[in-house]
Parts: C-alpha cells; structure tokens; sequence
C-alpha cells in the first residue's frame, strides 16, 4: 500500500503539473504500483495517456527518471512540454557538446532534474549516473522495439536487458501502444521483468466502423465515399510516395481538397501539409505510414487503406489515428491479392522473415475473414469480445455459404491440368476459356478444362480462389512466380468428394486490373 501521504499528493500534482483533475482509465492504479517500486508493463492506445504513468511518479520520487525512447526527433518537443509546465527535464543525445553534457550530469548530480530522456544508443554515454543513488526508475517508451516479435523491432534497444542487473531495486515502466501476446511475453523476458505487472488497455475502439474491400476500381470507389462527406478529414495510407502522389492527383482532379503527404518531402513541405490538415486547410492527406505519428487531431472521421498494410498491429495503429473525439468514424480497407504479392516480396531476405511473412498471413487472413472482424482484430492482442460487435461490414452483412464443391473441383483440376505452374490471372483465364495470347501460345485452350468455368465471372471467380487459398485448398507459390498450387487438402476435394463451403461474391462491377497484370 502506497503511504497515505503520497497518496494524497497523487491529485494535486496532476492537477498542478499537468492541469488535469481527474485521472483517466488506469492511469491511477500504473501511477501507484510505479511508485510501490513495481516493474510495470503498460500496453495502452496511442493517445489513451501513458506519459502520465511515468511522468506523474517522476515528479514524486527524489531521484531522476530515465526515459529512453526512440524518437529523438520528439524528444526535444516532449521536453519543452514539460518545462512549460514547470518540471525539470531535458533529454541528452549525441547531436549535444560536452558542455552541455557536462552540465546536465551536474544537475543529475546535485538531482535538480526530474526526468531526462535518452536515446538508447546514448546510455552507454550515461554509465556514471546509473546507479540506484542517481535512479529512481527507468521508463521504456515504444517498448515493442525490443522484440523481433513486433513490427518495430530496433538493434539498439535490445541491450536494455542490462538495465534490470545493474538496477535490480529501481522499477522499470515498460509502454506500448502495440504489441501482441508474443511480444508482449518477450518484452518482459527481454528485460528481466518477468514478474512485472501488466496493465492492459481495452484496445476496442467501438465508434470506428471496420469496413474491407475487394479493390476493384479502388479510386472510383474512394471518390463516392468521400463525397457522402465532404467536409471530413480523412487520411489514405498507401503504399509508396508514388501512390500518395498519384491518390492526391487523382483526388484534386476529381475536386477533393487532397495533399501527398511522405519521407521523400523535405521538412518544411512535411509540416506544411500536417499543419493544412491540422488546422482544416486540407481535408485529405494521402500519406505513407510516416503520416500520423506525432499529431493530435481528434476529429479524423475516416481512415482508408489504399494498399493492405503488412501487418495487424499496423493496421491497428493507423486506423487508430480516426475518430479520437469518440465519435462515429470509419476505417476502410481495400483488400488486394497484388499488394499481398507485393508486400511478401519486400520481406523476402529481411533477417526475420518468417515471423514477418506470418504476420501478413494474419492481416491477409482479417481481410476475408467471414467472420466479426473486431472479434478477429481484438482477439489478435488477446482480447475478446463475448458478442459480435454489429460495427463491421460482416456483422452488418453476414455472408450466407452455399455449397461451392464443383467451384473447387473445377479450378484445382484447371491448377492441375496447368502443372501448378501458373498465376491466378491465367488460371481464370482458362476456366473462363480466354483465347488471349498467353493461352493460345502455350497451348491452354485444348485442355479438356479449357472453359469449365465461363459461366462465372473473371471477377467471382478470383473471389472464389481466394476464399479456396483462406481454407487451405491451394496456396501460391511466391518464389515460383506466384503460381497457385494444389495443397494436401486438395487432395480431398479432387478425390474423396469433400464439401467445400463458400460464400458469394460481393457486387462489383469493374474486373481487378491490378491482379489481370501480375
Ligand atoms: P500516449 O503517450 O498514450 O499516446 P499521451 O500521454 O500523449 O498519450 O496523452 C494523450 C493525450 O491525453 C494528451 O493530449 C494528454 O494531454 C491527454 N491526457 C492524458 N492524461 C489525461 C488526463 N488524466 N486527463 C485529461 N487528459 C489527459
Ligand atoms: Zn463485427
């Protein structure tokens, strides 16, 4: 039990530090077992309010707090917050001359200063001052990085293993707005805190309708939907700084108030379009994943996907950044079998690989999914949800399965008639009967299932395909020029009469060029 002494000044200084009189979900409870010299790990939204946990606990131990964070572009920013408001801080970073460094260990010495943030790669610079006489606790901001687990993973925060040995009775604060069950295990393993407690936020955001699409004619189909709310601002991830510029293009033609928005602007280009969008100027910024991190606009009523992000706790997190004023918001996601290709094709050779190409599995598996998908997206970072959420598209229109078994038996026997050797566009050309160059060259239309399939549509039927891929009746080969081949179970479905059950196509009108070209 925290002394009642403490206890009693916990409100006050929220209110006379920060201005706030009341603390939010949790924070009181993380505050608390910080200051009980607890190890914590915090997993809390972006923007749900995790700086408190540490900074509140800062101002009432005696000695410093150390805030190692990866962002040292921020820090500068988060210091001058603080200092505004009257706490001691600064941050000490390789750009700083010995003077300056000098100065700052002075104040750590004399524990003037309240916090300092440090980069990682700076804290072998800091060896004098940690020691438990100088340390009252250590913060780890974007904890995740410590994990090849995460979608961040950073070398650099890797040796803070060492911390909890050289510091076994100063706490440690773990925080994180992402991070799955796996990496959440990890950070705690990676930082010799297994017994730390864990404060889990609800990661439901149940004002933000969920919405996936097949992307067909995805420009057509963003133009409609941002014109049903023209005066919203909304945010388009996409893939490339080419995507973004060409989206932008696209948009101003089509008379929508939009800006490219990516690392490849210089800095003032980059503030100006954040500053048009903060301030109203700009309603749509169409932006690569760089877009978001810092800023604070709560009323952010839509987030699309252009592209398919690479994984869940991405997704996550950007579509994160629309309706934080807890108003209805809508985050759209337009599912494209070509950006899965494409994004594999980035992981190929990258030192953790597997576990990435796994992830997208995961995101590929959310997008067609049939069923509630913030069951699906929730139960990822271990929450469940005991009802659907009646918030998505496929609670709003559950799909209704039929008995697809020829479909199946029809388009593995053309995958075997074709040896396994080509991509799903020929594939449907053949079902189809296509007489198109590739076909007639190689010989296609005398197959005996030439044309088994030309009462369905091109379109339906790169549906069905996927939704054979999801169960496991074909995969594609990504190191064989994306070949769609047979898997053991489609086995049982040429041969022993298995059931396969799927769902109907939505309604579109125009074919998916993208995936005609791979
Ligand atoms: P995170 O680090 O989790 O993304 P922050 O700590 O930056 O979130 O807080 C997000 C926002 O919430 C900030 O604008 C902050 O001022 C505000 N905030 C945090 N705690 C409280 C509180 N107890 N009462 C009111 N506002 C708060
Ligand atoms: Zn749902």
């Amino acid at each position: 039990m925290l002394l009642k002494e403490t206890q009693d000044q916990l409100l006050p200084t929220l209110k006379t530090y920060f201005g706030y009189d009341s603390f939010r979900a949790q924070q009181q409870q993380i505050v608390e077992s910080v200051l009980l010299k607890k190890d914590n790990l915090v997993i809390m939204p972006t923007g749900g309010g995790k700086s408190i946990c540490f900074q509140l606990p800062a101002l009432l131990f005696e000695g410093l707090t150390l805030v190692i964070s990866p962002l040292i572009a921020l820090m500068k920013d988060q210091v001058d917050g603080l200092k505004a408001n009257g706490i001691e801080a600064d941050f000490f970073n390789s750009s700083q001359d010995s003077i300056e460094q000098e100065a700052i260990f002075e104040q750590i010495i004399q524990q003037k200063l309240k916090l300092l943030y440090v980069a990682p790669e700076s804290l072998s610079l800091l060896q004098n001052i940690l020691t438990e006489e100088h340390l009252s606790c250590v913060a780890i901001d974007e904890a995740h990085c410590i994990s090849s687990w995460g979608h961040d993973f950073r070398p650099s925060y890797q040796q803070l293993g060492f911390l909890k040995q050289t510091l076994p009775n100063t706490p440690i604060i773990a925080l994180t707005a992402t991070a799955d069950k796996a990496t959440r295990a990890d950070i705690l393993e990676q930082l010799n805190i297994p017994k730390a407690t864990q404060f889990i936020a609800s990661f439901d955001r149940k004002n933000i309708e969920l919405e996936v699409r097949p992307a067909n004619d995805r420009m057509a189909q963003i133009i409609k939907f941002i014109r049903k709310q023209p005066n919203e601002s909304g945010i388009i991830y996409c893939l490339s700084r080419k995507g973004t510029e060409q989206t932008a293009a696209k948009l101003k033609q089509n008379g929508i108030n939009a800006a490219a928005y990516h690392a490849g602007l210089n800095f003032d280009e980059r503030s100006k379009v954040q500053e048009n969008f903060i301030y109203d100027q700009t309603k749509v910024v169409c932006a690569t994943i760089a877009f978001g991190m810092g800023i604070d606009k709560s009323n952010v009523r839509w987030v699309i996907h252009y592209n398919m992000p690479k994984n869940i706790e991405g997704y996550y997190q950007e579509i994160g950044r629309c309706g934080r004023d807890g108003l209805k918001a809508n985050a759209l996601l337009f599912h494209s079998y070509a950006d899965v290709i494409q994004l594999r094709k980035f992981m190929s050779g990258a030192t953790n690989e597997e576990v990435q190409a796994a992830k997208l599995d995961r995101m590929k598996q959310f997008s067609e999914a049939t069923a509630c998908r913030r069951k699906i997206l929730l139960s990822y970072f271990g929450e469940l949800l005991a009802e659907n959420c009646g918030n998505c598209d496929v609670c709003k229109n559950p799909p209704q399965f039929f008995n697809g078994t020829i479909i199946a038996q029809k388009a593995l026997s053309v995958i075997t008639r074709l040896k396994e050797k080509e991509a799903i566009g020929t594939v449907i050309d053949v079902l189809r009967g296509a007489h198109n160059a590739t076909v007639l060259d190689k010989g296609y239309d005398k197959l005996k299932s030439h044309g088994v399939g030309s009462e369905i549509s091109w379109r339906d039927w790169q549906q069905y395909l996927i939704q054979l891929m999801n169960q496991g009746y074909c995969e594609i080969a990504f190191h064989k020029n994306n070949a769609l081949q047979l898997t053991e179970f489609s086995k049982k479905v040429l041969f022993q009469g298995e059931q396969v059950n799927l769902t109907k196509p939505t309604e579109f009108k125009e074919p998916i060029a993208a995936i005609k070209k791979s």
